[in-house]
């Protein structure tokens, strides 16, 4: 390891070079998906400056207005980025294609390490022999099995997405060693938000709320919507008591928000149950444990946060 390092040191920038005349895209993105690294191609593409240190979500607005960057496919962008973040720097390994706004097709890899840190490779397949039909059909699949897993109104996971990332985390986390933070929110009096503004009003309680709380989470954080105004966090490597302080930061930097309907100004509150979980246990287990822990969330006043616990194993 430390050999591979030290010789490294003196190829990195030929390997780097080769990279570069190679024609793929390279950067490096750190735990909190700042970009840290990023080859001429990469740059040129994604329209960032040399040495910018930009976060991936701003650099995914800029690209907005870059005629180069990628194709986003919809006439939501906040709810595009939302879903993108839902799904991004997740996995150990990921891999896809991006069509661009200048015809260009991009083969994606992203691989994570155990810290959070991101290596992106991609390479240019416009004219590769994938192209064509058989790529329409697998970028239809694609989109298809994200619409199954994406809430219609927020673009945040929906319950089948956050059930699938908790089924998967409750196996492949313990399994590594590591722990995670299991979290339920409900918005506090969201009927009343609903009965005196009007349907399209909570609805965008619910759009800000996502966008907000998505801006204090890591890449490695799951988020989906649960179920009508309540919400699941899966949160890798995470105890109770950094959980309830992440609640804590979410709930302070709450946004105050101009309801679409009424005009009025409000600040939604809202209630949660956490546990946290170190060893495999069924996913039925886990969510009780959540639920009762929210429920005297609400008892104490709402707007605060109860840690739980798992009932013993057996
Ligand atoms: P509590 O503090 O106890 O959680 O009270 P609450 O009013 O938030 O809870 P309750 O379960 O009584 O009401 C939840 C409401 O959320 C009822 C339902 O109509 C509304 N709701 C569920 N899904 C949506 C949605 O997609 N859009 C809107 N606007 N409202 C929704
Ligand atoms: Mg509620
Ligand atoms: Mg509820």
């Amino acid at each position: 390891m430390d050999d591979d390092a030290g010789r490294l040191g003196i190829h990195g920038v030929r390997l780097l070079d080769l990279l570069a005349g190679s024609g793929l895209l390279v950067a490096l993105f750190d735990a909190g998906d700042v970009l840290r690294y990023a080859n001429p191609a990469f740059r040129r593409t994604f329209g960032v400056e040399p040495g910018q240190a930009v976060g991936w979500a701003q650099m995914m607005r800029g690209n907005q207005h870059n005629p180069g960057g990628p194709l986003a496919h919809t006439d939501d962008f906040e709810k595009w980025l939302t879903a993108a973040l839902s799904r991004r720097g997740k996995q150990p390994f990921r891999a896809f294609e991006v069509d661009l706004k200048d015809g260009r097709w991009l083969w994606i890899t992203e691989v994570i390490e155990a810290d959070g840190w991101m290596l992106t490779i991609a390479a240019d397949v416009t004219y590769s022999a994938h192209a064509g039909q058989e790529r329409q059909a697998r970028l239809d699949r694609d989109i298809a099995l994200r619409v199954a897993r994406t809430d219609e109104l927020t673009g945040t996971l929906n319950r089948r997405g956050i059930l699938a990332a908790l089924e998967d985390a409750c196996v492949r986390l313990p399994a590594e060693g590591r722990g995670y933070a299991l979290v339920l929110l409900d918005l506090d009096h969201f009927k009343l938000i609903n009965d005196g503004h009007g349907h399209d009003a909570g609805d965008e309680v619910l759009r800000r709320f996502v966008r907000h709380a998505q801006s204090r989470l890591r890449p490695a954080d799951f988020f989906g919507r649960y179920g009508g105004e309540e919400f699941l966090l899966v949160l890798p490597d995470t105890d109770a008591a950094q959980a309830d302080a992440l609640l804590a930061r979410i709930r302070a930097g709450m946004p105050e928000i101009e309801l679409p309907t009424t005009g009025a100004r409000l600040t939604p509150g809202f209630s949660a149950g956490v546990i946290a979980v170190r060893q495999a246990r069924l996913p039925r287990e886990q969510l009780h444990a959540v639920d009762r822990a929210l429920y005297r969330a609400k008892h104490a006043g709402r707007n605060c946060t109860v840690i739980g616990e798992l009932e013993p194993a057996g």
